[in-house]
């Protein structure tokens, strides 16, 4: 099989004919209400507990009612994961491959637009990072695992047979089922989780973030089109801890699959701790999880460069990527030459509804995510160490609407430059030019995380220095880009520390996780005889 190309992106340029059709999908969702089952072995249920969607820079437009699963479908749900493992194995990879590469091939074309449309509506956000994120980054996550997957059968075949023995390597799956437990802010991880360790043989338990139901539930229609044998993958709208505690005490619970929230994901690696004694297996645990994603530029950077990078690495999706630019340490000269041009640029960003092209902006995803970052602004506005240079504004009347904010400190402890806000502000620390060395320091000392990070700098040495003095200050590092925008199958995206299990997602090392190999002599000469030479008398 060919290596598989990063899938095209999509430009939605004014006239072009993928903006009318994303366009008419828009209007077509925004006129109904969907109902949205579980789906548990296959089948649709109705559990008449219901919850609403809501669009988040529209909060008054119901999107869909959400069935939501109580411990009765959970405990259905574990149970067609079990009973739908042994088939599923024996489908062998190039089946289950061929179902994932046709979800892909249906994503690339004719469910394109339902699953953009219903992104940038979920979730408010605007045509091109719905793009590349429910499109693009999906279609690359099914091509590319598909891709890798094949790949290690081969690669880690024993190196040695000796005559008369035959070794192997069965790359089996885990026995039993992985727990996905996905985040709102991207439609392609919260599909990729469950179906990365099924493209190796597991089954799955998904569990969407309660903030993306709509988008989440078409992702699951897709894939029951392309053909998902029922109960591979079982989709159960409810409680993140309920699901929790019904997974934990059947026997058969072999994984977590995790993306979200630091303080959640340790929560459930203690849980997973104390169901051990209960559990047929060690679990594999995958956590990817928050971040406090740093620029560093040196005063010898390209300072149009880095205002774009802060720009963009900050803002765009309202800052609710686990990627995004929200600490920045700049040298007292740079500052000065930029800050004003990138103030003045920040006030022409245009924020509003996700479907009228021309916003860059959109809302922050509920009230509960709008009331923590206001927080933020509201304490920084009343510190003397620091100064709300632009934005600080927000307005939860009709959307939960949060302007892009800078908050210059004087602290480099100070809260907002050491917390995950995940919403759209970045806080700025002014170092003195002469002082670079102490800021590498400042910087891989100042937060727990180590997700991602950026050096600006035009010289080799001091991109050198900040390149080893920030090793383990980020899983992605950047040198002269903003620190979001991790592709598939060219930066492997994950971090380590308070970050994550730095598994890498859309790449091998995180489905060899979801492996547990089989390792296979067959002898051809078998022995006839127990006595080894050794044995024999001296003369
Ligand atoms: P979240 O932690 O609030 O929720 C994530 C998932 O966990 C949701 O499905 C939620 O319902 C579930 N959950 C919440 N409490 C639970 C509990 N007690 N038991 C079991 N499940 C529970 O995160 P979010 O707001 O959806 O996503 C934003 C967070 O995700 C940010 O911290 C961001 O940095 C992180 N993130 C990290 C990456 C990465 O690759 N490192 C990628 C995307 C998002």
């Amino acid at each position: 099989m060919p290596q598989p190309n990063n899938e095209p992106i999509l430009g939605f340029a004014p006239g072009s004919q993928e903006r009318a059709d994303l366009q008419a999908e828009i209007d077509r969702q925004m006129g109904e209400v969907i109902e949205i089952p579980c789906i548990i072995n296959g089948e649709e249920v109705f559990t008449g507990t219901t919850t609403t969607q809501v669009i988040p820079h529209n909060h008054g437009h119901v999107l869909a009612n959400v069935h939501l699963a109580g411990r009765t479908e959970m405990e259905a749900a574990c149970e067609a994961a079990v009973n739908a493992q042994q088939a599923w194995i024996d489908l062998g990879l190039e089946g289950r491959c061929a179902i994932f590469e046709r979800c892909a091939d249906l994503l690339a074309g004719d469910w394109r637009m339902r699953v953009n449309a219903a992104t940038m509506l979920n979730q408010s956000k605007t045509a091109f990072q719905a793009e590349i994120d429910s499109a693009c980054e999906l279609i690359d996550f099914w091509r590319f695992n598909c891709h890798y997957a094949r790949g290690f059968h081969d690669d880690f075949q024993p190196l040695v047979s000796p005559e008369g023995v035959q070794n192997s390597t069965e790359i089996r799956p885990l026995e039993g089922f992985v727990l996905s437990i996905t985040p709102f802010n991207f439609t392609s991880i919260a599909a990729n989780l469950p179906s990365a360790p099924a493209i190796v043989g597991c089954t799955s338990l998904w569990k969407p973030s309660r903030n993306s139901y709509h988008s989440n539930y078409v992702l699951m229609q897709l894939m029951m089109e392309a053909g998902l044998p029922p109960g591979v993958i079982n989709f159960l709208p409810g409680s993140g801890a309920e699901i929790t505690e019904v997974a934990l005490a059947n026997p058969d619970f072999a994984g977590l699959h995790f993306t979200g929230s630091t303080a959640v994901f340790q929560g459930l690696w203690q849980e997973i701790g104390l169901a051990l004694p209960n559990l047929r297996s060690y679990p594999r645990i995958v956590g990817e999880t928050g971040g406090k994603d740093f620029v560093v530029a040196h005063p010898d950077c390209d300072r149009q460069g880095l205002l774009v990078a802060l720009l963009r690495g900050a803002f765009e999706y309202q800052g609710q990527k686990c990627s995004a630019a929200s600490r920045a340490y700049i040298p007292s000269s740079v500052w000065d030459a930029i800050r004003d041009d990138l103030v003045s640029e920040i006030s022409k960003i245009k924020m509003g509804d996700a479907s009228d092209f021309t916003n860059f902006m959109t809302a922050v995803i509920d009230q509960r995510a709008f009331d923590k970052i206001s927080g933020y602004i509201d304490r920084a506005k009343s510190r003397d160490t620091c100064t709300v240079i632009c934005g600080g504004g927000y307005d939860d009347s009709t959307g939960w609407f949060i302007e892009p904010t800078i908050i210059e400190t004087s602290n480099p402890t100070s809260e907002s430059m050491v917390e995950e806000i995940f919403g759209p502000v970045l806080t700025v620390y002014v170092y003195d030019d002469s002082d670079f060395d102490q800021v590498l320091t400042m910087c891989d000392e100042g937060s727990p995380y180590a997700l991602t990070g950026s050096i600006f700098s035009s010289s080799e040495e001091n991109i050198q220095k900040a390149y080893n003095a920030l090793r383990f200050t980020a899983g992605n590092f950047y040198i002269n880009d903003k620190p979001t925008g991790a592709v598939v199958a060219q930066q492997p995206f994950g971090g380590a520390r308070a970050s994550g299990t730095n598994d890498k997602a859309g790449g091998p090392l995180n489905l060899l996780r979801w492996v547990s190999p089989r390792s296979v002599k067959r002898t051809l000469d078998i022995p006839q005889d127990w006595t080894y030479p050794f044995m024999g008398a001296d003369e």
